[in-house]
């Protein structure tokens, strides 16, 4: 059986990846991978490249992405006469009756977990359709207790789910408990610069930490209310990257607006974004 690490290159990932490099978890995996949205943040590239450099992970990791980044296609398909399809983002939509809901997810499953797979197959030696045997690779993903719920077995036969941080009983907190007393950097929030699910705690954070990172989440901001885009052609709601359903550079991010606030990480966003 080969063992692989859905690597989101974020605190719980990170954490699992280098206790399994300590040998606090094994048996020692056989590869991570990362999946690129070509989205993330610099801080979350720069993470990554540490993580891959040598004599930080004794096993290797690799990435994988589609073809063209997340927000390319989102430009291409809410400014291109609206003829190009695109991967959805969980957007907040106004529903201009007073009422707001969050649109369709299609972002997670066309830009991590179908590249995921892609990569696993290959790494098996499997052509796409191809029939792999029951049980041929052990996901580990970075699921800590308090995110317990997003726990779902796996989608094939031929893959087996694990959660070692479940195993070991350790939080979020946990994580960035063990991350500190053994000398290592607390990870950057990862998730592509724009997506939704951000308090404004980590849009603050991405504003002051990223400014390249937070224009890009302006201008898809921006984007996705064109004319052309498919919020507003076929559904006619008015999408908007912020739960407030203001221009994301309109926002006041002051931290008294934040006081309640859940991270909508928790519970809403499966794959592996923002583990
Ligand atoms: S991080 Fe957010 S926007 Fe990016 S793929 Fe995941 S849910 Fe979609």
């Amino acid at each position: 059986m080969m063992r692989v690490i859905s690597l989101g290159a974020g605190v719980q990932s990170t954490t699992m990846a280098l206790m399994a490099a300590h040998g606090e978890i094994g048996p020692m995996p056989d590869a991570a991978i990362f999946a690129d949205t070509g989205s993330e943040p610099a801080p979350v590239y720069e993470h990554l490249r540490w993580l891959m450099s040598p004599n930080v992970l004794p096993f290797p990791v690799h990435t994988t992405r589609k073809p063209e980044a997340l927000h390319t296609a989102l430009f291409a398909g809410t400014n291109g006469g609206g003829k190009r399809r695109y991967a959805a983002i969980p957007a907040f939509l106004d529903r201009g009756n007073g009422e707001d809901g969050l649109g369709r997810r299609q972002c997670t499953k066309e830009y991590k977990i179908e590249p995921l797979l892609k990569k696993q197959r290959e790494l098996l030696g499997f052509a796409p359709r191809k029939r792999i045997p029951a049980a041929s690779m052990e996901v580990w993903i970075g699921i800590s207790t308090d995110e317990a719920v997003r726990m779902k077995p796996a989608r094939n036969a031929w893959q087996v789910n694990r959660w070692p941080l479940i195993e070991k009983r350790m939080s979020r907190w946990d994580c960035l408990q063990w991350l500190r007393r053994n000398g290592y950097p607390e990870p950057p929030k990862s998730a592509c610069t724009f997506c939704p699910y951000r308090s404004d705690h980590q849009w603050r954070d991405l504003r002051n930490r990223d400014p390249a990172g937070w224009q890009q989440a302006v201008e898809v901001d921006h984007a996705i209310r064109s004319p052309e885009s498919g919020y507003s052609r076929h559904l006619r709601l008015k999408p908007y990257l912020h739960r407030s359903m203001k221009p994301l550079d309109q926002v006041d991010f002051s931290t008294s607006e934040e006081r309640g606030q859940p991270d909508l990480f928790n519970n809403d966003c499966e794959g592996m974004c923002g583990l």
